[in-house]
C-alpha cells in the first residue's frame, strides 16, 4: 500500500475490549468511508487476554483497511498510543480509544479545523457522562498540578483523542524517551494547536483499565518526565528550612544566654518531625528523578511486538 496514498491512519489502542471492538472497528470504518478517505485502521492490542486480537484479525479478514500490532504483554496505554503513530503511515493521524468513548462521528468537524492551518485539533471534553466523581476530581486536579509544575502547558480536560498533522507525528516519532507522556510531548513540539469542544460519552461494553494507582503513576510520570521545578521546590524548601532552623538557634541562644531557658518539648518534637517530614519528601521527589534515569539509560524499548496484521502491504509485496 506504500505506493498508495493515505490520507487518514486511525490509531486505536486496545486493552481486553473484546466485547466492543468489532463494532467499534465498523463504526470507524463508516465514518472514513462516509467522508471517502483512504485511510488504515490501526488497531494495538496492548496485551489482550480476552480474545480482542482474534476479533481484530476477524475484522481484516473482512474490512482491508485493517492492521494490527499486538504487543508480548500489557505495556500500558501510552505505549500503545506511541507505536500507532510510529507506525502510522496516513497524512493525517486521529488518536481514539477503542472503546470509542470519544465519537469518532467528530472527525469531519476536526478536519475541517485542521483545514484552517493547524497541526493538532485535540478533542476537549464538555462533559464526561458516566464518570465516578473521584475520578472527575483526580482528572481536574491533574491538569491543574500539571500545569502549575511544568512548562509546557495541557490544555485542561483533554484526552488523547485528538487529529495530527504528518509532521506532528513525525515530530513526536522523533523523541527517544523510553517513558512517554503523550500529550505533554505533543504539547511539547509546538506547531499550531487548537482543541475543539465535544460531549465524551460513557462507556457501552467493559470497564475503565484506569484505575487510582494508574492514575496516579501517570501523573508523577508525567510531572517528572516534563518539569525539574519539583527538585527546584525541594531546594527551596530546603533553603527556607535551613534559615528557619538558623532563626531558632538563635532565639534559643538568646534564651539561653539571658538565663531564661526553654524547655518546650512539644516545640521540639513539632519542629524536629517537621524537618524530617521535609527531608523524606525532598528525598522522594529526588529519588524519583533518579529513578527516571535510571529507566532511561537502560534504553529498553517501549514496548514489544507479538505480532502483526498487514494486509494491504503483504498484498501489495505479492502483486
Ligand atoms: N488501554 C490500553 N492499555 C492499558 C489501558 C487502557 O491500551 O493498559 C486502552 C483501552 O482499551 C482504551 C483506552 O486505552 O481503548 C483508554 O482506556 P480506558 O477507557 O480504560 O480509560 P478511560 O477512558 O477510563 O480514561
Ligand atoms: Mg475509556
Amino acid at each position: 500500500m506504500s505506493h498508495m496514498r493515505i490520507e487518514l491512519s486511525v490509531v486505536m489502542p486496545c486493552y481486553n475490549e473484546a466485547e466492543g471492538l468489532a463494532q467499534a472497528i465498523r463504526r470507524v470504518h463508516a465514518v472514513c468511508k462516509g467522508l471517502f478517505l483512504t485511510h488504515e485502521i490501526l488497531i494495538i492490542d496492548d496485551g489482550s487476554t480476552d480474545g480482542s486480537w482474534a476479533i481484530v484479525e476477524d475484522a481484516a479478514q473482512s474490512i482491508p483497511e485493517v492492521r494490527g500490532l499486538r504487543f508480548s504483554r500489557n505495556f500500558g496505554h501510552e505505549a500503545a498510543s506511541s507505536a500507532g503513530l510510529r507506525h502510522a503511515r496516513g497524512i493525517q493521524v486521529l488518536i481514539l480509544d477503542a472503546d470509542l468513548q470519544d465519537p469518532p462521528e467528530l472527525l469531519a468537524e476536526l478536519r475541517a479545523k485542521m483545514a484552517e492551518g493547524y497541526d493538532v485539533v485535540y478533542g476537549v471534553r464538555r462533559s464526561r457522562a458516566g464518570e465516578s466523581w473521584l475520578k472527575l476530581v483526580s482528572a481536574k486536579l491533574f491538569y491543574r498540578v500539571f500545569n502549575l509544575l511544568t512548562d509546557n502547558p495541557i490544555p485542561e480536560d483533554t484526552g488523547d483523542f485528538r487529529l495530527m498533522t504528518r509532521r506532528a507525528v513525525d515530530a513526536f516519532v522523533a523523541m527517544p524517551e523510553s517513558v512517554v507522556f503523550l500529550r505533554g510531548m505533543i504539547s511539547w513540539i509546538g506547531f499550531p494547536q487548537v482543541g475543539i469542544y465535544y460531549d465524551r460519552k460513557p462507556r457501552e461494553t467493559g470497564r475503565s483499565k484506569y484505575n487510582f494507582r494508574k492514575l496516579l503513576g501517570l501523573c508523577i510520570e508525567a510531572i517528572t518526565g516534563f518539569s525539574v521545578r519539583p527538585l527546584r521546590i525541594a531546594f527551596v524548601m530546603s533553603m527556607a528550612l535551613f534559615l528557619g532552623a538558623l532563626g531558632l538557634t538563635a532565639v534559643i541562644l538568646i534564651g539561653w544566654l539571658s538565663g531564661r531557658g526553654s524547655s518546650d518539648i512539644a516545640l521540639v518534637m513539632m519542629v524536629i518531625s517537621f524537618i524530617g517530614g521535609v527531608q523524606t519528601l525532598v528525598m522522594g521527589v529526588i529519588g524519583e528523578y533518579l529513578g527516571k534515569l535510571f529507566v532511561e539509560s537502560k534504553g529498553r524499548p517501549l514496548y514489544l511486538i507479538r505480532d502483526t496484521i498487514d494486509k494491504a502491504a503483504l498484498d501489495a509485496e505479492s502483486r
